[in-house]
């Protein structure tokens, strides 16, 4: 770290901070020195690296939330800079199928959320229909979504990473932040890899983002608490089995989507990701425990409300995720081929998931503001889709509280 003086410092090499540094560097602030300090010898290891690489059109968000918004508008921007930068996708589609009566309700509601929320080209369809874009689904209804797609997202991450860095930005890996001094003439930042000092800070550390806030002494009153989702992958001679990306009906008491299939832009079909609480915020094996991670999850009484709240669907999620033949019978409602024959152990990715004091799981995106600082408190899924339309909200943040550039 040869200069270790900026106007400001983003916090986490993940999608979110280098999408933010992106935005500030290209159109914000074109002279101000910004840098990007990440923990990790690499870019983008945890959620960003880990997740099921889809572009989400925007169907499940409530309109008027910013989850609605930043997907549908970041979803576009993220197609142009794809295009742009020759990074491959694929818009495959995907079918939210329906396989029990009680389930239409809630499928025609999708349908009207996805409509109000500016999402082109949905329709309702019947069983042939699904043949036809699905052939080994079974469903009695779905919601076909032909826009939606699959990407890398390591890849664009690296990309915008190194726009930025073409731009005239600075990143620095291997530098874990360790503590915040506010100091008359701006913040001292101290990392494992050096010092460095800056006017602004912006915190997009994703699964350790409330610890950061609070090494600025921001009160803020929510927690992460990890879940962990678990995949398993299809096997190369069941793949056939999927075209495209085949969802249930979300279970509307819970944030997350349910166990799905997912064609990957590499020709792989995963299956999952399921939802268990994890006792490691970057905890990806199933026995990985961490005891200041633990202690932070278990001492927090929004987690013991929580668990009142969701414990019978914390268990279900538990025994899903211990005991192979359950996970293979839920797939099973959406393609009744699948046998437990045809799926192999997968790969996991921790979602940084934020809960409030009274136990409520943070469901939209979270960003607060500060005099020098803008933390992003809350970037669940549809975070990845929505980067850059994130990033560029933050730029505004960033415009009122640090000034213009
Ligand atoms: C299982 C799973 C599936 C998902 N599927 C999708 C999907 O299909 N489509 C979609 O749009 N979204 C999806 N998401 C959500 C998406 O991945 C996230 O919204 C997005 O990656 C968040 O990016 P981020 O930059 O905030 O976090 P991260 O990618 O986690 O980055 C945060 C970075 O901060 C660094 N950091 C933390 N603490 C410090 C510190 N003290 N000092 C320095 N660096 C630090 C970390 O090392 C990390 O690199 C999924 C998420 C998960 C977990």
């Amino acid at each position: 770290m040869e200069s270790s003086v900026f106007d400001v410092v983003i916090i986490g090499g993940g999608i979110i901070g280098l999408s933010t540094a992106l935005r500030l560097k290209q159109e914000q602030y074109p002279n101000w020195r910004i840098a990007v300090v990440e923990k990790d010898d690499g870019l983008a290891n945890h959620q960003t690296g880990h997740n099921s690489g889809v572009i989400h059109s925007g169907i499940y968000y409530r309109p008027d939330s910013h989850k609605a918004r930043f997907c549908v508008e970041g979803a576009q921007a993220l197609l142009k800079f794809c295009d742009e930068n020759e990074i491959e996708y694929n818009l495959c589609g995907k079918v939210i199928v329906a396989i029990h009566e009680s389930e239409l309700e809630r499928l025609d509601s999708l349908y009207e959320r996805g409509v109000a929320n500016g999402v082109k080209g949905l329709e309702i369809i019947g069983p042939e229909r699904l043949k036809e874009i699905e052939p080994h689904v079974y469903g009695i209804k779905a919601l076909w979504a032909p826009g939606t797609g699959i990407v890398d997202y390591k890849k664009v991450a690296a990309a915008y990473a190194g726009r930025f860095q073409e731009a005239g930005g600075d990143i620095f890996t291997g530098a874990e932040v360790q503590s915040i001094t506010k100091k008359p003439d701006g913040l001292s930042i101290e990392t494992s890899g050096g010092v460095l000092q800056s006017k602004h800070l912006i915190n997009c550390a994703g699964l350790h983002a409330d610890r950061v806030a609070e090494m600025m002494g921001e009160k803020i009153d929510i927690r992460i608490i990890p879940f962990r989702g678990e995949y398993y992958t299809l096997t190369p001679e069941a793949r056939g089995l999927v075209n495209g990306l085949i969802y249930p009906v979300p279970d509307p008491r819970f944030p997350f989507l349910g166990v799905h299939y997912t064609r990957n832009i590499h020709g792989q079909v995963e299956a999952g990701p399921n939802a268990v609480m994890a006792l490691k915020r970057e905890g990806y094996g199933k026995y990985d425990v961490d005891l200041m991670d633990s202690w932070g999850t278990l001492s927090f009484p929004g987690f013991w409300k929580m668990s009142m709240r969701y414990w019978k669907i914390g268990l279900g999620e538990m025994h899903r995720s211990y005991v192979k033949s359950v996970f293979v019978h839920d797939l099973q409602r959406l393609v009744p081929e699948i046998r437990s024959e045809d799926l192999a152990p997968g790969g996991s990715g921790v979602r940084a998931q934020a809960v409030a004091r009274n136990g409520a799981l943070l469901d939209d995106f979270h960003i607060i503001q500060g005099k020098e600082a803008v933390h992003v408190l809350n970037a669940p899924s549809p975070g990845a889709t929505s980067s850059l339309a994130i990033g560029k909200y933050i730029g505004d943040l960033a415009a009122e509280a640090f000034g213009e550039g």
